[in-house]
């Protein structure tokens, strides 16, 4: 048979396939033209709350200039939502102190770099960073194998500026109005969240202040002494149950129950935070005391009557 003569029926096939296929693109092009995208906001859910849960908080370790280009420029890969300059900074030229917004509060800036708080990671994702300019700086010695932080690294931390502490509280105050999840004990530093590497803002950031003005977490004084009778002349609670509590509280800890290197990192931070004028990282009646304060303060619900603390799990 020759199969040349079948060559016209099969180029029909396809020409008609061709036309219906075009002919239903469109009649759907068509449709579509005619179909206007409104968006209605006529009806809200209840079932919602906003994606910001932490605000964190900074020191830039130089002078305003050098931090500006650092946040700002790509070179460099970090930034922060906020940044606030000091007085008496002379590459600071503007008369007055004004806060700087550099990244906008619904994208993500980043400030936070590895980091955990209430068994939650990647902080970038779910935070505010804010950025204070302030000189204060600790150095290591990096080859040295036996690295301890109690002995052989070097911290200058200073005074923060009271009007860049105003600009904060400024800063922050509406900013819990328009973030539902930021509760008092989302609102920490950056050595919180990264107690192994990071020692900023530093025991010299006047949180309690922050705390007077209804911005973050503070201990209540007959609470502290409360536990401080117990764990005095009953029974201090033991290293397993100090790392169970920093854990309750948000800090990230393995519980190994003996006083290691992550525990003493924390206890740092906890105290830069908590107990500013003693910042050694020692473990005492007074450091459980303050966080047994805190805990039945913002989180009564893991300590038991017998001042046991139910771990959370991991
Ligand atoms: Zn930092």
């Amino acid at each position: 048979m020759n199969a040349f003569k079948f060559i016209p029926i099969v180029l029909f096939l396809i020409f008609f396939n061709n036309e219906f296929s075009f002919s239903q693109i469109e009649k759907l092009n068509h449709s579509l033209k005619d179909l206007e995208y409104i968006e209605k906001t006529t009806y809200s859910s209840e079932s919602v709350n906003t994606r910001i849960r932490f605000v964190v908080i900074h020191y830039t370790s130089t002078n305003w200039e050098q931090s500006l280009k650092i946040l700002t420029k790509a070179d460099y890969e970090v930034s922060s939502h906020y940044l606030i300059p000091e007085s008496f900074d002379e590459t600071y030229k503007e008369k007055d102190l004004y806060v700087y917004k550099i990244v906008d509060e619904n994208d993500r800036a980043w400030h936070a770099g590895e980091s955990s708080w209430q068994g939650r990671n990647h902080i970038n994702d779910q935070s505010i960073g804010i950025e204070l300019v302030n000189n204060s700086e600790c150095y290591y010695q990096p080859d040295n194998k036996e690295l301890n932080y109690k002995e052989n690294y070097l911290c200058s931390f200073y005074d923060y500026d009271p009007k860049q502490i105003q600009l904060l509280i400024k800063t922050i105050k509406p900013m819990l109005k328009r973030h539902d999840e930021i509760k008092p004990t989302h609102i920490i530093g950056h050595s919180d969240i990264a107690p192994n590497r990071k020692y900023d803002p530093g025991p010299r950031f006047p949180w309690f202040t922050l705390y007077q003005n209804g911005i973050g977490a503070w201990y209540d004084n007959e609470i502290v002494d409360k536990y401080w009778q117990e764990f005095t002349t009953i029974k201090m609670p033991t290293i397993l149950d100090i790392q169970c509590a920093l854990k309750s509280y948000g800090y990230k800890i393995n519980l190994t129950g003996i006083e290691d290197k992550q525990t003493d990192a924390v206890v740092r931070s906890f105290h830069y935070h908590f107990r500013p004028w003693d910042t050694k990282g020692d473990i005492d009646v007074g450091t459980a005391s303050t966080l047994w304060a805190l805990l039945e303060k913002y989180m009564p619900n893991v300590i038991d009557a017998n001042s046991k603390i139910t771990c959370v799990k991991e």
